[in-house]
């Protein structure tokens, strides 16, 4: 790739150019957070945080006079706090805007499924960053202006229906609205309008991936990007996805703490998501003891917006478990690449005393080629022993659901074996038939706790 194919050129920062602007932008972060009258909460936690030994002109001026980058992230990590999620469910729904009501155009909710949402607000000005943090997304993945763009996520308060949306705007798509669900109508439109690129949630594509493998090739021939982010999943999935679909499958993330998606994506090379660090600021810490973590150690990635002047949200604990892979990128890109994100920190559960994540069995099962693209995990406590035991129910491929129960049994005690191998628990499997699983065109539910607590 020539260095003249951008979208922005900050695309193309050195990381002297990526520390400048970083700390220009901090700066003028915490001076809105000084001024405002509206919002006393980073306030409040900074001056605690220090112990109300430094006003928040100190801080500022100890950032403004650091030069060295080392040092500057030392400051970072010694003088601001870290934001949590009860943060934000304490300062329910606004406690955290720096502006007059007035100010704000848009809101969307997080998708927690437990207590209080979180809300974010956005000021004009923040949506028109954002869409154009998510188009310079959707270039890197190789999206043009001419690309048709169907956007297969719900809308609403989610904010991977309007934040993905008006960033295909932005870069000047052909824009189909098309929302989640329905996949025969989600096929037509596909037919109908020669879509070239889709954004769909990883559940879903491969939902959709074998409802169209039962079409020809032929006629999905025009489409060739998947933007795929919101929920976890394996290499295996994306391999499948891409297979299946004939497309390139980018990883995109995103959260609704941090604007939405448009936090980072992969480049051509599929090596890992390019955060953008002219407008966040991204580390990895250990989630018990909060110290930053080496490159290569998988830990809580840590977020902090840089641009969002309605709402800034400091050093906020994602719970998404990554490494940080390096700075550098064949793409010639120096915006720090993560591992796509391997699970959240609740999403763990202990079985017999074992820690399992989700992505740990769905990197097994979707290396069975008999396994069809649908899985449900249930936990479940054994009214003999009293222990807890993991249920697996995978669908099959319909022409691997044979009546030869032989040829079935082999197959499950391979998966029940081979899953055994990478968690240390040995598994009940229970093979379906195809279809018989609930689906989803959201995020999706994978695990279902049943035990009794
Ligand atoms: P929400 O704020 O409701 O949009 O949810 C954001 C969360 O979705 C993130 O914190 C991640 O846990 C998850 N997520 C978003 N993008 C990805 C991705 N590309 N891979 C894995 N998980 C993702
Ligand atoms: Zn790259």
């Amino acid at each position: 790739m020539t260095k003249k194919d951008f979208y922005s050129k900050a695309e193309f920062f050195t990381p002297d150019e990526i520390f400048d602007i970083q700390k220009q932008r901090f700066i003028n972060i915490l001076n809105i957070i000084k001024n405002t009258k509206f919002s006393n909460f980073y306030q409040q936690k900074i001056l605690q945080h220090n112990q109300n030994k430094l006003t928040l002109d100190n801080v500022i001026a100890k950032f403004n006079n650091c030069n060295d980058k080392a040092d500057f992230y030392n400051l970072f990590n010694q003088l601001i706090p870290f934001t949590t999620k009860q943060d934000l469910r304490e300062n329910y729904p606004d406690k955290l805007c720096c502006f007059d009501k007035k100010n704000y155009v848009r809101l969307h909710c997080s998708s927690g499924t437990t207590g209080n949402p979180t809300a974010i607000f956005y000021t004009k000005a923040d949506l028109d960053k954002w869409a154009d943090l998510m188009a310079r997304s959707l270039f890197v993945a190789g999206v043009r202006p001419d690309d048709v763009f169907q956007n297969m996520s719900g809308y609403g308060l989610f904010t991977g229906g309007l934040g993905i949306h008006q960033g295909a705007e932005k870069l000047g798509c052909l824009t189909i609205p098309a929302g989640a669900g329905n996949s025969k109508r989600q096929i037509k439109l596909l037919q109908d309008f020669g879509v070239t690129v889709i954004h769909i949630l990883p559940s879903y594509a491969l939902h959709i991936a074998e409802i169209i493998s039962e079409y020809k090739k032929h006629q999905f021939s025009n489409l060739r990007i998947a933007i795929v982010g919101a929920e976890p999943y394996s290499e295996e999935s994306r391999q499948r996805i891409q297979n299946a679909l004939g497309v390139k499958v980018f990883n995109n993330f995103g959260l609704s703490e941090m604007n939405g998606p448009g936090v980072g994506i992969e480049c051509q090379q599929q090596n890992g998501i390019h955060i953008w660090e002219d407008s966040f600021i991204a580390e990895i810490i250990n989630p018990q003891t909060c110290e930053i973590l080496p490159n290569g150690e998988i830990g809580e990635l840590v977020l902090t917006t840089l641009t969002r002047e309605g709402m800034p949200i400091l050093r906020y604990r994602t719970r998404d478990l990554t490494k940080i892979l390096g700075n550098d990128c064949p793409c010639g890109r120096n915006h720090l690449r993560i591992d796509r994100i391997l699970g959240r920190s609740d999403d763990m559960f202990i079985v017999r005393g074992v820690n399992i994540f989700p992505m740990q069995i769905e990197n097994i099962l979707m290396n069975f080629q008999q396994i069809s693209n649908n899985y449900v995990i249930m936990l479940q406590t054994n009214p003999q022993s009293n222990l807890d035991d993991l249920h697996i129910k995978v669908e099959i491929k319909n022409e691997f659901f044979s009546e030869d129960i032989r040829q079935l049994q082999n197959l499950q005690k391979a998966i029940e074996s081979a899953l055994h191998d990478e968690i240390l628990v040995r598994p009940i499997i229970e093979l379906v038939q195809h279809n018989s699983l609930p689906k989803s065109d959201g995020k999706v539910k994978r695990v279902i706790d049943l035990r009794q607590k």
